[in-house]
């Protein structure tokens, strides 16, 4: 099959669709890759390096679109992408398509046969290849916490880890899914003391059995969230309720009992934010400050970290990139129901309900 690399055009967007082994993988299995030039340019994936791997470079993105049987990209495709999509032509990436009608309708008009990550789920249930940014903005989360609370961020001059003779800092996480676990990894790493907070018991317990008393766990209500976050020099936002806003679990009368200088961190801002005193912010301008509380709520955390992203986006993405270019859409689609599930646009159509359903369109 032959396979196009555009580079991505969302402002302040570094990632890139495939990295130069997974294009190796690719070549190796007997397709051609074409990438734009300078698409990895930005985090350190050359144009020479996908050459070595096997793939051939173009100048510009109209012809990469004008080469391919299958597009992969990072973010879902900006209108003018639309415009280049053939009928029949595979698109592979993040779409979120239900918040954005003027994208669907583009991707139906195409006739292009659109596949969103999102969508795709595991046999372990989960959403595989959501998972990895979810990994990073769990870790990051702790990592922006602890700058912020410097001084000179804005924060209250608290080391996370505290020294010998000094309490380490007290975080808390609400939610213990994926970023929720990934920040309670990093937040222990540092010595900070740790609360978590969930309302599933089974998570709850299996972290239990993890990080025993180097952490305490809460059943999440609203008595418990009062508490904690009154003495915590750092709450985690990591909540999901799937497929729904994110629970206001942080009123703005608990922000008011916060010690001045404490750092919030809403990665759950993506899905409306889990404190009410929260609105999204960018890696330009991270935090603002309400009742002397710093607040970061940027909505594209991994973003920051485009070289990490774009690895880690690959080892969950190429499987399924290569199960699609051997054995072609419908096939590789008959065979796993969880690819299937992300078929999101099929050659007009819309193929997901909750996509339909969102958007009033026909199923
Ligand atoms: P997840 O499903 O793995 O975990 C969510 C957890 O929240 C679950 O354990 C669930 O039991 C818990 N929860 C639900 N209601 C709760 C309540 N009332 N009290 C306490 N816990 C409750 O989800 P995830 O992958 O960890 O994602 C968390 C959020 O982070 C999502 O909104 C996701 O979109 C967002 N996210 C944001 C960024 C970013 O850049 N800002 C990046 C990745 C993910």
């Amino acid at each position: 099959m032959r396979i196009g690399v555009p580079k991505e055009i969302k402002n302040h967007e570094y990632r890139v669709g495939l990295t130069p082994a997974s294009v190796r993988e690719l070549t190796l299995a007997g397709h051609e890759v074409m990438v734009q030039a300078d698409a990895g340019a930005a985090i350190g994936m050359l144009d020479h390096d996908y050459v070595s791997a096997g793939a051939s470079i173009a100048p510009d993105a109209e012809a990469v679109f004008e080469y391919a049987q299958m597009i992969i990209k990072v973010k879902e495709p900006q209108l003018p992408e639309c415009e280049m999509l053939k009928p029949g032509q595979i698109l592979y990436t993040y779409l979120h398509l239900a918040a954005d009608a003027a994208q669907t309708k583009a991707l139906m008009q195409s006739g292009a046969i659109c596949l969103a990550y999102e969508t795709i789920t595991g046999p372990g249930g989960g959403l595989p290849l959501l998972a990895p940014m979810s990994e990073i903005a769990g870790r990051m989360s702790i990592q922006a916490a602890a700058t912020h609370l410097e001084k000179v961020r804005g924060g209250k001059g608290v080391l996370l880890g505290g020294v010998p003779g000094v309490p380490a800092g007290h975080v808390v996480i609400l939610g213990a899914g994926v970023v929720g676990t990934n920040a309670l990894q990093m937040a222990v790493g540092l010595q900070a003391r740790v609360t978590v907070i969930d309302k599933n018991l089974e998570r709850l317990r299996y972290l239990d059995t993890l990080y025993g008393n180097r952490m305490t766990t809460l059943y999440s209500t609203t008595p418990a969230i009062e508490d904690a976050v009154k003495s915590a020099d750092v709450v985690i936002g990591a909540v999901l309720l799937p497929g729904a806003a994110a629970p206001k679990l942080v009123t703005h009368d608990m922000v008011r009992q916060m010690q001045p200088g404490s750092v919030l961190v809403d990665v759950a801002i993506d899905q409306g934010g889990c404190f009410e005193t929260s609105h999204p912010t960018t890696h330009a301008e991270p935090t603002y400050v309400i009742d002397e509380v710093v607040h970061y709520c940027v909505a594209n955390m991994p973003g920051a970290v485009a070289r990490t992203s774009t690895l880690a986006l690959n080892n969950a993405t190429l499987p399924h990139a290569l199960a699609l270019a051997n054995k072609g859409w419908q096939a590789a689609m008959q065979c796993d129901e969880h690819l299937r599930r992300g078929l999101n646009v099929c050659q007009g159509k819309v193929t997901y309900r909750a996509v339909a359903e969102s958007l009033g369109l026909p199923y």
